[in-house]
């Protein structure tokens, strides 16, 4: 159902249109974004549709999980731009908070989740997947749906959220939806804007490489010779640093290797380009 979606900004106001359509006995799906908005997140509001009544997207850049030296100030914004592209996708409401709904003065609460969350995003940015965890929660402990749909493309961030929900008995089922790709591959991103167009066209190498790689962990080549080998040409090319090319188990996060990995295995990728930090992951 097309249309312009209604924007709320408060708990509130959130709170009453999500009552009035359960009211009529209605579902709810959340696709939380922080705006920027491209067909990964259209994605995610199609796998929404199929699963509930109506969707609620939001849309806010949550400087929890941005650290100081991060791009919070130059996240790319644009509220009416995303605002139509969900009302084309069928999105019935959008909540779009200020940061001081989201944190008032003297707002102290953080959620911080183990295990998962330790290795790679965990070590590279120490920061971020407790602002995630926190704004997540609050999102769906405001919002209340009955679905919230998340990528595969921050993999890492899913199993995250699949965690905190659980721990939290949280009434959401958590999903995940597939990474959606440029033609050549790149996973869609909101940083992708920051590329330029020589750096875009590099950009391009990194599912190359990755897809190379996941072929040979599939032959049975050691992870630690693979991940070096993918570092190398990344390095090659110009990307740097190369945070990571690591295999790690798609459950546990459990770091897998140095020799031949089995099943389960997925394979991580963080490399910046200029100022541009790229992630990715594939299933090997
Ligand atoms: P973001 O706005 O970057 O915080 O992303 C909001 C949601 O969209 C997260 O669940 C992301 O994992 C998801 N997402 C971002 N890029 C993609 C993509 N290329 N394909 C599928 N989902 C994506």
């Amino acid at each position: 159902m097309a249309g312009s979606p209604q924007i709320v900004r408060t708990v509130p106001d959130l709170r009453a249109r999500v009552a009035a359509w359960r009211a009529a006995g209605e579902t709810v799906a959340m696709v939380p974004t922080m705006g920027a908005l491209h067909a990964g997140h259209l994605s995610l509001v199609k796998l929404g549709l199929e699963r509930a009544s109506h969707v609620v997207a939001s849309i806010f850049v949550n400087p929890a999980q941005f650290a100081p030296h991060e791009d919070f100030d130059a996240y790319p914004r644009g509220e009416g731009r995303d605002a139509a592209l969900l009302g084309e996708a069928g999105c019935a409401l959008i909540f779009a908070p200020g940061v001081a709904q989201m944190y008032p003065p003297g707002f102290a609460t953080r959620v911080a989740v183990d295990g998962v969350s330790g290795p790679l995003e965990g070590e590279k940015r120490p920061q971020f997947f407790g602002g995630v965890a926190t704004v997540v929660a609050k999102l769906l402990i405001q919002c209340g749906p009955d679905v919230a749909l998340f990528g595969e493309k921050d993999y890492q961030q899913l199993l995250v959220i699949k965690r905190m929900a659980r721990d939290l008995d949280l009434p959401t089922e958590i999903i995940g939806g597939p990474t959606v790709r440029e033609a050549d591959g790149l996973a869609m991103s909101s940083r992708n804007a920051y590329l330029s167009v020589e750096e875009r066209k590099t950009a391009a190498l990194v599912p190359v490489v990755m897809a190379q790689a996941v072929e040979r962990l599939r032959a049975g080549v050691a992870a630690e010779a693979v991940e070096a080998e993918a570092i190398a040409r990344l390095e090659a090319a110009g990307f740097g640093p190369v945070d990571y090319v690591q295999a790690h188990d798609g459950e546990t996060m459990e770091r897998l290797g140095p020799g031949p990995v089995g099943a389960g295995a997925r394979l991580f990728v963080a490399a910046w380009l200029g100022k541009t930090r790229l992630i990715d992951n594939w299933a090997v």
